[in-house]
């Protein structure tokens, strides 16, 4: 750990504790923002130590955005510094109970709500790395919520000692914390014009180093087979069952490729989420994901021949297929500022750590935020196994990511 890492490793501890024991799991499906009430108990805990930081422009939103700024060298751009307040609707977040390890002995770890729930190295090869740290785990009936609450202690940690120590020369800083990242509704309602950056950072990633740049292109298609239903008992020649195509187009999917099960890296993948309905009609929900645009547009096309074949097989069915878009790589923007990941990877060497880039198989507030003007790529945290119960994070890997902040804002003055 670099001197400045260490001195912002217990504030950070401390803030990850007191931020993971709130509950604020949002909820998909819901028209509303933020999607759970419950997630405005830890923007309003926010927005109060924001203020008693002595940040300027605190606020919290009617969505349960919480902002503040943090003015810095006139000369330099304004940095956005993001994170999200909600955690998986995969797993409770109800009655976190974190777990402190200090000094881990690399052994397998067990987890004393549920000892069936176990930390084993051998598994998580991330884990196996980390002999000697400070490790932060569920009791076994939980997620901890590190993903993103790991993000947001470190801003607030990094701020509060930008505050602390004036005679750090650094860029004016705009932090936001978002609601409902988890939901797809992430960033939705960020006023960019009051947030008022030039470019941003989200603080969401993983293991130590990494920036990720590029995200998946991202489109759900809903295929709807309309049948014929008539009373089975005369049905002879007249009924077409559009359960029975709706399976067939299933059947015909892709398997030993274009799926979440059999990809990894840059190959994409095309995966029904959803099938509901009945004899008469039935849909068939899936997503579509490619990083490279022209080859997601080509996985779409695939399920619209495969879709057409249902109807050829009985040309008295109806099909239809519907694309909406979701997201777009965010690299397409982000590459346009190269200055936006040197920044990033100078900030990171400085913390003594080697920048890794990698690419994200799925997609990020700053791949929204990107697409809407603000270039934003994401950065470490220190968690991992997000969204489960065996979720845990490093102490000292979550003061680095805190290290690289201050950093970062170092770089840009
Ligand atoms: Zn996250």
């Amino acid at each position: 750990m670099t001197p400045l890492a260490a001195e912002l490793a217990d504030d950070v501890l401390e803030r990850l504790l007191r931020y993971v024991r709130i509950d604020t799991q949002s909820k998909a499906g819901v028209a509303t923002s933020p999607s759970t009430e419950k997630q405005l108990d830890l923007s309003r805990l926010l927005r109060d130590e924001l203020e008693e930081i002595g940040l300027d422009d605190v606020r919290l939103d009617e969505h349960g955005y919480v902002y503040g700024s943090l003015e810095g060298a006139e000369s330099a751009p304004a940095i956005g510094l993001i994170a999200h307040v909600d955690t998986s609707p995969d797993v409770t977040g109800t009655g976190v109970d974190p777990q402190v390890h200090r000094g881990y002995d690399g052994g397998r770890i067990e987890l004393r709500g549920d000892t069936s729930v176990v930390l084993d190295p051998e598994e998580l090869p991330l884990l196996k790395g980390k002999v000697g740290h400070d490790l932060v785990t569920t009791d076994g009936t939980t997620l901890l919520g590190a993903d993103d609450k790991a993000g947001v202690a470190e801003i607030m940690a990094a701020v509060a000692y930008l505050k602390r120590n004036p005679g750090v020369p650094h860029a004016p800083i705009r932090v936001c914390f978002t609601v409902d990242e988890e939901v797809a509704g992430g960033a939705e309602h960020l006023d960019l014009e009051r947030f008022g950056a030039k470019f941003a950072y989200t603080l969401d990633g993983a293991a130590p180093g990494e920036i990720e740049a590029e995200t998946f292109n991202a489109a759900k298609v809903v295929v709807t087979i309309r049948g014929r239903s008539t009373h089975t008992g005369t049905a002879k020649g007249q009924l077409v069952n559009a359960i029975k195509l709706a399976a067939d187009f299933v059947a015909s999917l892709p398997r030993d490729s274009l799926s979440p099960e059999t990809t990894e890296e840059r190959e994409g993948f095309v995966h029904p989420t959803k099938i509901s309905g009945g004899a008469e009609e039935t849909s068939v929900e899936l997503i579509v994901r490619d990083h490279d645009l022209a080859k997601m547009a080509e996985h779409v096309e695939l399920l619209r021949r495969l879709a057409a074949e249902v109807r050829e097989r009985d040309p008295r069915a109806s099909v239809d297929v519907v694309e909406e878009d979701q997201y777009r790589n965010m690299y397409e923007v982000i590459s346009r500022h190269p200055e936006v990941i040197e920044a990033a990877d100078e900030a990171v060497r400085r913390v003594g750590l080697e920048p890794v880039h990698t690419i994200i198989r799925g997609g990020t507030d700053g791949a929204r935020l990107s697409a809407r003007g603000l270039p934003t790529p994401n950065l470490f945290t220190g968690g991992s196994e997000y969204h489960s119960r065996r979720e845990w994070a490093s102490v000292q890997d979550m003061a680095a990511a805190a290290a690289t902040i201050v950093e970062l804002a170092r770089v840009w003055a």
